[in-house]
C-alpha cells in the first residue's frame, strides 16, 4: 500500500538543535521534482530542501526504493528529514497518491 506520495509544500515536523536548548522544528518542502506532479504540485524527492520556520535548513534523506522522479527517489509521508542540528520527518502527504 505505501505511504503517501509528499510534495513541495507539505509539512515537516521534529527537533532543532541549534537554539541552545532543542525546539520544535516545523518546516516546509521547497524543492521537488521540476517536471513529475503529484495532486498539481511538484513531487518531493531525496535530495530536496526544507526549510524551518526558525530558519535552519533539512534534507529529504530517505525516500522510496521502487518509485523514482527524475532519477530521484520519491520521498513519503515519515520519511527522514536532516541538516545541521535538524532531526525530522515529513508529516504530511498526498491523499489519494501512496509510494511503496
Ligand atoms: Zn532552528
Amino acid at each position: 500500500m505505501g505511504q503517501p506520495c509528499a510534495h513541495q509544500e507539505d509539512i515537516v515536523m521534529g527537533i532543532c538543535y541549534n537554539h541552545g536548548s532543542p525546539e520544535t522544528y516545523i518546516g516546509v518542502i521547497l524543492g521537488g521534482a521540476n517536471n513529475t506532479k503529484v495532486n498539481g504540485l511538484n513531487m518531493a524527492q531525496e535530495s530536496n530542501v526544507v526549510v524551518g520556520f526558525c530558519g535552519h535548513i533539512g534534507i529529504i534523506v530517505t525516500s522510496s526504493n521502487i518509485v523514482n522522479a527524475e532519477s530521484l527517489g520519491v520521498a513519503r509521508q515519515f520519511d527522514v528529514v536532516t541538516g545541521e542540528g535538524v532531526v525530522s520527518n515529513i508529516m504530511s502527504g498526498s491523499n489519494n497518491v501512496f509510494i511503496g
